[in-house]
This record gives structure tokens, C-alpha cells and sequence, in this order.
């Protein structure tokens, strides 16, 4: 198919994120990606500045990768995981307990992060019900936290930017407590976490969870915050009887410095939430973990089981690709690899900083972040900086960057001063 029929019939039938057919936001044909470039179809090679929304941690098309999911084909694609089990889940299973914040130790194995949000909730709901208190029912959920565009997970999201407007009668009504004001660095005490403690002590009784993005709220505003913060929020929910779900979809597998963004405060949560990254980008796949005492707690209710089962549950070819890319991940030394793109990409961004546009520059781990002080035309900018030859999409005032670990020195140094090079025109 040539490139014109394939973008006439791309606007005509398919939908994108967040778009709409009456004015449909450009896009690019892609014919091939391999390491951290992605090429369109007139042959141009982009920087993949996104992992592709995060989850392309070792790159496109990587050897290891392709094999795990060629030999595994050639064993069994699907099949249905009631009634049967096979070694590509109960090995990632084993992965995931052994690298996971200490006392993780059940895992379901989801089909999207979203997904696995929708069951860590319904797991809150049903420990409590089954400890014979149903009236905790309500979650509480930060200001600029995402945690996906299902209902369950829409109505966690920040009440303001989450859509909430669109569906809210439609929507269970949750609480919300003010976004950290502590930044990662800054020391956070009594009054930080005031508003917080205050909601917890209010509503503890109706309160069946907190459900956080540890450290890096993501989507919601790509705001670093203190590790005290975390800590304080789990002694909270020990306090007042919160389960304390952590959403590390994005934040998980080394993006944050740490393997996964809980430990930078040495806490473990009752439920983990991964995704993106847990294929290394190959296929959707996500996971939700538990303690036993959530585990333990959800069996001996009234249901006796745990109320969920997807179709495509623990898919084998997702699972070894998810095996082959943790393997890949723990088998290097990831830590010294994520401390150099931290070093570079604070080198690389700081010019921005002297841009009148400019409000801030953070750098966490793998991600970048130059706020603005006003919202981007994505479309035009988007065009610019693939004039540029690399892939950044931002969104709102956030023009962001969490490249492959793969990237190196040279095309790290490309994407920075291109970034700050379009921004200085833009
Ligand atoms: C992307 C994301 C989700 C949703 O994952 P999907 O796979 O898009 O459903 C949930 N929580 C966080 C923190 C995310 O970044």
C-alpha cells in the first residue's frame, strides 16, 4: 500500500489516543524501528525519545527478544490460563516475587495496566469485605496521579485532568488529597503531609484503600516527590487500616534510579500495579501483585476466590517476552546504566533552563522533564522535532524525554539539543 491510501484510510477508520475523526492530529507512517530508532516510510530515522509511552526499555527489535517470542511460538501462542498453567508464567512469576519490594509474594498476571489497576482495586475491595468491613468502599487517590483510562482507574485519576468532568455520573466518587508539595530532594515534614493525615483521619472508616504513583506521578503532571512522603503515606495506611496500593506501571523496572520507585523509601506496598515496561515494549502484558495477607484475606471471604479472569490471562507469548527482557535487564549492571543517562540528560537539558518559555527542569533516573510555563501546540512541535530527527511527544506544558537504556552517548546528546533547539524557536 502506498504512504497516501495508507494515511487516507488510517483518517478514515481508525481511531488514536485521545483523538478525533472531525480533526485528526497528524500522524507518521512507521515501516520499521530497530535499536532506539524508529523509521517512517519515506526512509527518515527518529530518536526514540518515549520508549514508544515508556515501554521499550532495551530498544526495537531486540535479538534476545525476538527469539524468546519465535521459540515460544513455535510451543503454544495462548492458551486459556483457567485450568492450565505452563513455564512461561510461573518462571516470570518467579522473576517478579524475587525482584519486587519484599513480601510481593502473589501474582495475576493482567492483560493491560489499566487492567491490573481494575484488579488491584477490586482486590481492596474484596480483603475488606471478607474482614467484615464492606463499608470500605472508597479509595484515596492523589491530585495529578494517572492510573489509567478505564472506569475503575478513570476515577483515580486526577479529578481535573482525568476526564472526570466527561464521566462523573457514571463514576464511583472517590477522595482526593492534594498532590505532594514536596519535591524529590526537599525535605517534607508535619505540614507536607498534614492534608493527607487529615483525609486519612476523617474518612479511615469508609477508606478501603490509598492508591499512589510512587515518587514519579507520571501522565498526571511528571512530578518528582519525596521519598519521606512515600514513607509517611505507608506509616499512615498501617495507622488507620489503608490497604496501600503503588502504581508502578510507569515507574517500574529502573526508570526511577531504583528497580522499582518504592524503594527509594525502602516501603512496600500491600498491591503493586506493573505494565508498560514488562515486555521491554514487545506485547501488552501487566501485573498485580500482593501480599499474603491481602492474598489470605481475599480467600477466606464469602467469595472464597478472587473475582477476575481475562481471556488472554497470562498470555505465553507476553510472558517470554517479559522473561527475555528481565533477563536482559537484571543481567546487566542497569543501575550504572540509568546514573549515566541521569548525568547526561541533566547536562543535556540544562541549556533549556535559560529559555524564557521555560518553568522548570527536572531530571529523575531516565526521565527528562521541561515544564513550560504555557501549553504546547503539540501538532506543530511534534513536526518540528521530527524535522529534527527525534520522537517527543509532549503534552500540555510538559515536553518530556524517557529514552531506551540502550541509547548511547551520541544519539542521548542528539535528542537533548534538538529538544532544547526546538524549543528555543517554538
Ligand atoms: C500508562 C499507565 C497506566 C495505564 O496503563 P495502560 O496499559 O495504558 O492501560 C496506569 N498507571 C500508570 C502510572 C501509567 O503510567
Amino acid at each position: 500500500m502506498d504512504t497516501d491510501s495508507l494515511l487516507a484510510l488510517d483518517r478514515q477508520l481508525l481511531w488514536h489516543p485521545y483523538s478525533s475523526f472531525n480533526n485528526p492530529p497528524p500522524v507518521y507512517p512507521v515501516r520499521a524501528a530497530q535499536g532506539v530508532y524508529i523509521e517512517l516510510s519515506d526512509g527518515r530515522k527518529l530518536i526514540d525519545g518515549m520508549s514508544s509511552w515508556w515501554c521499550v526499555l532495551h530498544g526495537y527489535n531486540h535479538p534476545a527478544i525476538n527469539q524468546a517470542i519465535k521459540d515460544q511460538v513455535d510451543k503454544v501462542s495462548h492458551v486459556m490460563f483457567g485450568g492450565f498453567t505452563h513455564e512461561p508464567a510461573v518462571s516470570l512469576a518467579q522473576k517478579l516475587v524475587a525482584l519486587t519490594p519484599e513480601g510481593l509474594n502473589k501474582v495475576f498476571l493482567a492483560d493491560s495496566g489499566s487492567v491490573s489497576v481494575e484488579v488491584a482495586l477490586k482486590m481492596a475491595l474484596q480483603f475488606w469485605r471478607s474482614k467484615g468491613q464492606p463499608q470500605k468502599t472508597r479509595m484515596l487517590a492523589l491530585h495529578n496521579g494517572y492510573h489509567g483510562d478505564t472506569f475503575g482507574a478513570m476515577a483515580v485519576c486526577d479529578p481535573v485532568t482525568g476526564m472526570h468532568h466527561l464521566f462523573a455520573d457514571a463514576m464511583p466518587q472517590h477522595l482526593f488529597a492534594p498532590s505532594p508539595s514536596c519535591g524529590f530532594n526537599e525535605p517534607c515534614d508535619d505540614e507536607h503531609i498534614q492534608p493527607l493525615r487529615e483525609l486519612i483521619q476523617q474518612h479511615h472508616t469508609t477508606l478501603a484503600a490509598l492508591i499512589l504513583e510512587p515518587i514519579v506521578q507520571g501522565a498526571g503532571g511528571m512530578r518528582f516527590y519525596s521519598p519521606q512522603y512515600l514513607k509517611a503515606a505507608r506509616a499512615l495506611c498501617d495507622e488507620y487500616g489503608l490497604l496501600l496500593i503503588a502504581d508502578e506501571i510507569a515507574t517500574g523496572f529502573g526508570r526511577t534510579g531504583k528497580m522499582f520507585a518504592c524503594e527509594h523509601a525502602g516501603i512496600s506496598p500491600d498491591i503493586l500495579c506493573l505494565g508498560k515496561g514488562l515486555t521491554g515494549g514487545y506485547m501488552t502484558l501487566a501485573a498485580t501483585l500482593c501480599n499474603d495477607r491481602v492474598a489470605q484475606g481475599i480467600c477466606d471471604g464469602e467469595a472464597g476466590v478472587f473475582m477476575h479472569g481475562p481471556t488472554f490471562m497470562g498470555n505465553p507469548l507476553a510472558c517470554a517476552a517479559a522473561n527475555a527482557s528481565l533477563t536482559i535487564l537484571t543481567e546487566q549492571d542497569w543501575q550504572s546504566r540509568v546514573a549515566t543517562i541521569e548525568q547526561q540528560l541533566r547536562e543535556g537539558l540544562a541549556p533549556c533552563r535559560d529559555l524564557p518559555e521555560v518553568a522548570e527542569v527536572r531530571v529523575l533516573g531516565t526521565i527528562g522533564v521541561v515544564e513550560m510555563t504555557a501549553p504546547v501546540d503539540m501538532a506543530v512541535i511534534q513536526r518540528k522535532f521530527v524535522d529534527q530527527g527525534v520522537w517527543v511527544r509532549p503534552f500540555g506544558r510538559l515536553v518530556y524525554v524517557m529514552p531506551p537504556l540502550i541509547i548511547n552517548d551520541k544519539e542521548l546528546a542528539l535528542l537533548t539539543s534538538a529538544l532544547c533547539r526546538v524549543l528555543a524557536n517554538s
